[in-house]
């Protein structure tokens, strides 16, 4: 075992590498959180991407504590605190400002395993070893022991770190097998940390992607979450279809893709930047907007064909929405708000071309207005024949009310010299 002493920065035992930690970055709450733990007799540290984070100068989004207190013990220290999970049981203690996740020690071996190799079950309580054994890659294993300022390595993370490797701990196909997650996340963690994925695992990643079919759509649509909402959106896109993994989340996207000319592509990329800078500059994000952006290109391209067989465009709209929908279901779940959402996001689009009136002005003020309006001026930008419509709405929201009027009058005019029959695009 290596360990590292803050202050002086350095690898106490026999390592030569230098690791300087900015411990302000650590969370006052997190640290009160161990000092308790530890006055109560129990070991606790803070382990994972934290400490991962911290050594690369990061951020860290949050600090996870590692026990030997067991759930129970930890609820009895803590009043503010519940027992969280059903897969893992873990404590979530709560103190002003945030919450910090109290996991205890847990061994690999004794979790059960299903014929595929996967994990089902998996509360069998260890030692600290086992603890690091049983987690994903050797730089998210690294303990950082607050008391003694050192950090415990048991699987030469820290050699990971300086190298800018993500390793995994034991057999890529194996992990791979057990929690086809970790896939995943191996493509999202390269893209945010800029490492590069070891050889034997990124071979694994190549063969067993099938395997994403096996998770729980609810786990898939957390982790879509974190693939996408992460600030690294565009990038790990790319990783994902580099490593053949996004079309066992998106078949359906998948698919559009290979088939479309650019301008499908350029929606998704767009929207993916865009969704990153909304992040940078702390602007909201929903994914009722990224499902919105994924589920287009199929949604289009079925609402297409069922008017070429005959439908209604109105019909053949509302049809492809909802088979769309149903079809995404399998691989990852929308909860009933972001559907709801996309589904207006969706309609919206065809009433951009209605300028007649109250109908403007219903518009305007409809929840969605402005998510909708956002997609439409990203499908102008991707290249679809919508630009006009994405000028007269980004003026008109900039105007006064004289001008608006004016503006509603003129199309009215335009419209009425012009043929009323309905389109949909
Ligand atoms: P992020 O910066 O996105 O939070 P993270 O590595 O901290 O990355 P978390 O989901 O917060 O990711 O997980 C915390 C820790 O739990 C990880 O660092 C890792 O040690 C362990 N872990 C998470 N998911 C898995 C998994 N599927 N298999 C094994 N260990 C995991
Ligand atoms: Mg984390």
């Amino acid at each position: 075992m290596k360990a590292i002493d803050k202050k002086s920065a350095k690898i106490v035992s026999n390592g030569v590498l230098e690791h300087p930690i900015d411990t302000d970055l650590i969370c006052e709450g997190a640290l009160e959180v161990i000092s308790k733990l530890h006055a109560a007799g129990y070991k606790a540290y803070i382990v994972g991407g934290g400490v991962r984070d911290l050594l690369l100068n990061l951020h860290p989004k949050d600090f996870d504590i590692a026990t030997d207190a067991t759930p129970e013990n930890a609820r009895a220290i803590f009043d503010h605190s519940r027992i969280i999970g059903r897969r893992f049981r873990i404590v979530h203690v709560y103190f002003d400002g945030g919450y910090t996740e109290v996991a205890t020690f847990r061994a690999p071996s004794t979790a059960s395993v299903n014929t595929q190799g996967r994990i089902i079950a998996d509360n069998t309580y260890g030692s600290i070893e086992e603890d690091a054994l049983r987690r994903d890659f050797t730089v998210n294993a690294l303990f950082y022991d607050s008391e003694n300022n050192q950090i415990l390595d048991m699987v030469d993370g820290l050699r990971d770190v300086d190298a800018k490797i993500l390793r995994v701990i034991g057999d890529p196909d194996l992990r791979f097998r057990e929690d086809p997650v970790r896939m995943l996340r191996a493509v999202r963690l390269a893209v945010k940390l800029n490492f590069e994925i070891e050889e034997s695992a990124k071979d694994a990643i190549l063969r067993l992607g099938s395997l994403l079919s096996e998770v729980p759509s609810a786990r898939l649509f957390d982790e879509m979450i974190k693939l996408f909402h992460g600030s690294f959106a565009q990038k790990t896109f790319q990783g994902l279809r580099e490593f053949d993994l996004f079309r066992h989340m998106f078949p359906l996207t998948e698919q559009a893709l290979e088939q479309e000319s650019s301008t499908f592509n350029n929606l998704v990329n767009l929207a993916l930047e865009n969704t990153d800078d909304r992040i940078q500059s702390g602007k909201s994000v929903t994914p009722a907007f990224l499902y919105a952006v994924f589920l287009w290109g199929p949604m289009r391209n079925l609402s297409k064909q069922l008017e070429l067989d005959g439908l209604s465009p109105q019909v053949a709209h509302d049809a492809s929405v909802k088979d769309t929908i149903l079809s995404q279901l399998p691989y990852t779940s929308i909860p009933k708000r972001f559907s709801f959402s996309m589904r207006d996001i969706w309609n919206l689009q065809h009433r951009f071309y209605n300028r007649r009136g109250k109908r403007v002005y219903q518009l305007f003020e409809h929840d969605r207005f402005r998510a909708a309006y956002d997609f439409l001026c990203l499908r102008s930008s991707a290249g679809e024949p919508v630009d006009e419509l994405c000028e007269w709405w980004t003026v008109y929201q900039d105007v006064d009310e004289v001008t608006r009027k004016k503006m509603v009058r003129a199309s009215q005019n335009r419209s009425s010299k012009h043929s009323k029959k309905k389109t949909y695009h």
